[in-house]
């Protein structure tokens, strides 16, 4: 690896790296409230030119003209706490370097959160990258725009919190990525980069292109009614027994899905009565419905309704489901694929790389996909399970400098004879949606239902 480090052109500021990750992780913040984690990458990216043009506004920024600068705009009050940074020509195509910026409330860790889905690493890396391009040459004769998207709030929890910002008017979609869809940063022609850390194994060190599941959220509320359990539990109504059947509803839907589709259902009880001796007034479950297409996520949202609905029927309770949209399948785009495999081939043997891999999880990054041309690299240097308090880098330099130089390198790849590649990419690419059917689509997604018992 030392010897492809010398011979590129560019090269990373490792120890300025290594302090960003360091300090990012030591601040984990849940999504939409990264205000610390946005401060601190705010003053990381403002150090890249000489001039900032701070303050622009989500109103002001499709209309946003003017020269070309060398200077870094810090773009201001999108999505609650989204960090972009601007270099370049406004009307430029864009290479956008994206990463996710939020912790994920984690049991047994310090204060219950922690960066146990390795963001902090991915916003470093990407920060790093783009100070190290916008220092180059070869960024400066693209003619291209080169902008950083710190995505707040990419893990689908706390949903709750998240519509109670919603009727406030502080949000309309419920996750970073979504938001700024509809705020238009990804309007303009442009192209994505992302990484994601992933765990170490012997099997491989690093996926190229790979891609994910999509899903949709679900809440069901069962509502029975309160009796004293033992004087009278013949007068009351219990809603964690309509809970609890409802389950097993759901699980015994399981043989109905085709393996292909890859559904996964994994609710959660997270109510299930007040105190030991009143039966049950209220439970709710809450769950994803997760597949590798819409078709299927689609059926078996109809399945997991039905479940609930039998609960509630034998018990006589009343429901409320509340639907929300959840993420798109990730299909990334195989030509820029290309290019990041041409990279990542520098830096590891073509066996330790996956060029195939397939995940159930989930990430909006599928909706940006459904857009603009996106790739991600997956990355290991980390031990522990994700998603765990235990999940943490094992070796810096594979966990942050090596992603770093890969997407360097891909981004050096992309933007070369004046950005040829990266234009053309962007000229040939089909996307799934456009902007107006896919908000739409979203938005059809949010619904209530009720089922009372007569
Ligand atoms: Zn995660
Ligand atoms: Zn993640």
């Amino acid at each position: 690896m030392k010897n492809q480090r010398q011979a590129n052109f560019l090269t990373i500021d490792e120890k300025e790296l290594f302090q960003l990750a360091a300090r990012l992780k030591a601040m984990p913040e849940p999504g939409f409230f990264e205000f610390e984690t946005k401060k601190a990458l705010q003053d990381f990216l403002a150090s890249t030119g000489d001039d900032k043009d701070t303050a622009v506004t989500a109103e002001s920024l499709p209309k946003q003209a003017g020269a070309a600068t060398n200077g870094v705009r810090i773009i201001e009050g999108l999505a609650r706490t989204a960090v972009l940074a601007e270099l370049g020509a406004p009307d430029a195509p864009a290479l956008i370097l994206l990463a996710d910026i939020d912790a994920l409330p984690t049991p047994g860790a310090p204060g219950g959160i922690a960066h146990s889905c390795g963001h902090y690493a991915q916003a470093a890396v990407m920060a790093s990258v783009f100070k190290a391009l916008a220092r180059s040459k070869v960024f400066r004769l693209s003619g291209m725009r080169l902008l950083f998207v710190g995505a707040p709030a990419e893990e689908y929890v706390e949903l709750q919190r998240r519509m109670e910002l919603k009727k406030a008017g502080e949000l309309h979609f419920l996750s970073g990525k979504q938001e700024l869809i509809r705020l238009g940063i990804f309007d303009k022609p442009c192209l994505v980069l992302k990484y994601h850390s992933m765990e170490d194994s012997a099997a491989r060190e690093l996926t190229v292109n790979g891609s994910l599941g999509g899903f949709m959220a679900k809440r069901a509320e069962f509502f029975g009614k309160p009796a004293h359990a033992g004087a009278h539990p013949e007068d009351g109504i219990n809603a964690l027994s309509a809970a609890s059947l409802a389950l097993q509803a759901i699980h015994a839907q399981r043989d109905s899905f085709r393996d292909e589709d890859h559904v996964k259902i994994h609710p959660i009880l997270s109510e299930g009565g007040a105190v030991v001796n009143i039966i049950p007034a209220k439970a709710v479950i809450e769950t994803y419905v997760r597949a590798w297409n819409q078709t299927a996520i689609a059926d078996a949202a109809q399945k997991v309704d039905r479940s609930f609905r039998a609960g509630a029927l034998a018990l006589g309770a009343a429901l409320r489901i509340f639907n929300t949209p959840g993420y798109q399948p990730f299909f990334p785009n195989p030509a820029l694929g290309e290019i990041l495999r041409k990279a990542a081939l520098q830096f590891e043997a073509p066996d330790r790389i996956d060029f195939a891999d397939r995940s159930n999880a989930s990430d909006d990054i599928g909706d940006v996909a459904c857009l603009v041309p996106t790739c991600q690299l997956g990355c290991s240097g980390f031990t522990g399970a994700i998603h765990s308090k235990d999940f943490e880098p094992s070796d810096p330099l594979r966990a942050y400098l090596r992603p770093a130089e890969i997407l360097l390198r891909t981004a050096q790849l992309l933007l070369d004879n004046e950005g040829e590649t990266a234009r053309r990419i962007i000229k040939e690419f089909k996307p799934r949606f456009f902007k107006t059917e896919y908000l739409a689509t979203v938005e059809s997604m949010f619904s209530i239902q009720d089922f009372r018992i007569e």
